[in-house]
């Protein structure tokens, strides 16, 4: 341990001499790549209820913009409360007559051929998500549809597998689920609140947050071509009211929410005199811990991933950077050196690291939170690339001189924004660490494994990543403690909030 310590004493030397490399940054510069398969965006998205694409009682739409270039990408309809009656009935139907009484073997065909389905069109549907929502084309494709292929298939096993997940007992499903979700994962939310129900057998009705709708429609497709009965799965676009009345709806059985912590306890309290089961997958605050034994430069890279994928739209976001005083120079040395070469821009070319961010109304909060961080007195620290001149963008940034009473230290920024704090011992780590409302996630970063094992133990959040970050696996059990909400999506657990066990 001492010899290690000294080895890295080292280094702050070598800091100096690789400085003027840093001034190659526009070296690395790549012709433009965009991603040039056409995709059949449509003119105008409706509502999928009952097996069928219908237009809203209302005859309403609203619109979706592209925010990388802030102009309007293409109107989709605008679901009220009788919409959302409509569907109510339809997935009630379905639950009381097709699905309902499909055996569990065929409904474990039809999930397998959705997957499969999501597969085949996977690149049209990356291509989609990134217009409609900015995230680079890289990230879309090879992040988020796999795991909506693979959250698919994961279920599609379980199907009719459900006895042996809960030995001893009959598993019913719960009956129609209301399911709201946000705008970071579109598809892979989509994919994490209908898999593990349709495997259970519930029939749903899904409300898709506003900015990016676009894919759940595309999968509508899908699922009424792989042939799912009518009304299994159906989609209301809409606003915040519109997933107010998927949750208020008396015919809803089970809700699952995911999204602001905000808008979690306005559900909370909406279901509450009701027997509605609820989920709440909400907020997050969560601390990367970096130890001075840690490889820090692969450290470097998997805490850039934390906190800067999908531009810091991600309620798991490692936007806390706690390190140890005795590398903390180093640190911030690389990290500063390294959101330089971060190529930010067209979400749609292959070479672009952090994309748009997704509406104007994020842009502002975010804009707003960092205000307050210098204003509270702590360091900005920017990379200096050039942004679009128009869409919603923000620089990769950072903050140094940051205290746990700042807001930056306290609240989701939700943006590709890290607060950095430091610590001396452990002890003092956990503590930090733990100094928040939210618990879904942290990250720990050292050579040791004892020292991970410990720290894991003591940390108050539900999914805690070593030496990486921001990795996901169907089968792994995601889901938050305190503010962060409660119950679990994927792996057992996650089925567990989709059965009648009882
Ligand atoms: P939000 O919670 O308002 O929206 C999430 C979903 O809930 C959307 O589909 C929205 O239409 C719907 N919704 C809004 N009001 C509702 C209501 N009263 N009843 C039922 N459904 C309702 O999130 P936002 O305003 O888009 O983002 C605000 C902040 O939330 C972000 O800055 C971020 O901090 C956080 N957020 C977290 C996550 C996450 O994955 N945990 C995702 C998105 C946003
Ligand atoms: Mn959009």
């Amino acid at each position: 341990m001492a010899k290690s310590k000294t080895k890295r004493a080292k280094p702050k030397k070598h800091h100096a001499a690789v400085e003027p490399m840093l001034e190659f940054g526009n070296r690395w510069d790549y012709s433009p790549a965009p991603e040039s398969t056409p995709v059949p965006l449509k003119k105008r998205y409706s509502l999928y209820i009952g097996g069928k694409f219908v237009a809203a009682k209302s005859g309403r739409v609203f619109r979706s913009v592209n925010p990388a270039t802030g102009r309007k990408l293409t109107d989709i309809a605008a679901g009220d409360r009788e919409d959302v009656d409509l569907a109510v009935k339809a997935a009630r139907k379905a639950l009381t007559g097709p699905w309902g009484k499909m055996p569990a073997a065929e409904r474990g065909k039809l999930i397998y051929r959705i997957a499969r389905m999501v597969q085949e069109r996977s690149r049209e549907l990356a291509i989609l998500e990134t217009m409609d929502g900015g995230k680079p084309i890289k990230e879309s494709r090879d992040v988020d549809l796999p795991l909506v292929a693979a959250h698919f298939f994961y279920h599609a096993g379980w199907a009719d597998k459900l006895e042996y997940a809960f030995p001893g007992k009959k598993p019913q499903p719960i009956g129609v689920c209301g399911q709201v979700i946000p705008w970071n994962f579109p598809l892979m939310m989509a994919a994490w609140k209908l898999a593990p129900a349709l495997a259970c057998g519930n029939t749903v009705v899904l409300k898709p947050a506003e900015t990016t709708s676009v894919t759940a429609l595309h999968l509508a497709e899908i699922i009424a071509d792989a042939g799912l009965p009518d009304g299994v799965v159906n989609i209301v676009t809409g606003k915040g009211s519109t997933g107010a009345a998927v949750v208020q709806h008396p015919g809803v059985d089970k809700v699952a929410f995911t999204g602001s912590t905000r808008v979690g306890k306005q559900i909370a309290a909406a279901t509450a005199a009701s027997s509605k089961r609820l989920t709440l997958e909400l907020g997050g605050k969560a601390a990367n811990i970096l130890f001075d034994d840690a490889p820090l430069d692969q450290a470097i890279e998997g805490i850039i991933n934390g906190i800067y994928f999908n531009q810091g739209h991600v309620c798991c976001a490692g936007s806390r950077l706690l390190v140890q005083e005795s590398v903390y120079e180093q640190v911030i040395h690389k990290l500063s050196d390294r959101i330089k070469t971060l190529r930010v821009g067209d979400p749609l070319d292959k070479n672009t690291d952090i994309g748009a961010i997704n509406s104007k109304a994020q842009l502002t909060r975010i804009s707003e939170l960092v205000d307050s961080g210098v204003a509270e007195g702590a360091q900005l620290h920017q990379s200096g690339c050039k942004l679009p001149g128009e869409g919603y963008w923000f620089k990769p940034s950072f903050f140094t001189g940051v205290t746990a009473s700042h807001r930056i230290a306290r609240e989701e920024i939700f943006g590709p924004v890290l607060s950095v704090m430091t610590f001396r011992t452990p002890g003092e780590a956990i503590e930090r660490a733990n100094n928040t409302c939210y618990g879904l996630s942290a990250g720990v970063w050292t050579d040791k494994g004892s020292k991970i094992f410990k720290i894991a133990a003591e940390l108050k959040a539900g999914v805690i990543w070593a030496n990486t970050y921001n990795k996901f696996d169907p089968a792994s059990p995601f889901g938050g403690y305190k503010e962060s909400g409660f119950g679990r999506e994927g792996g057992l657990q996650g089925l567990a909030s989709y059965v009648d066990i009882s």
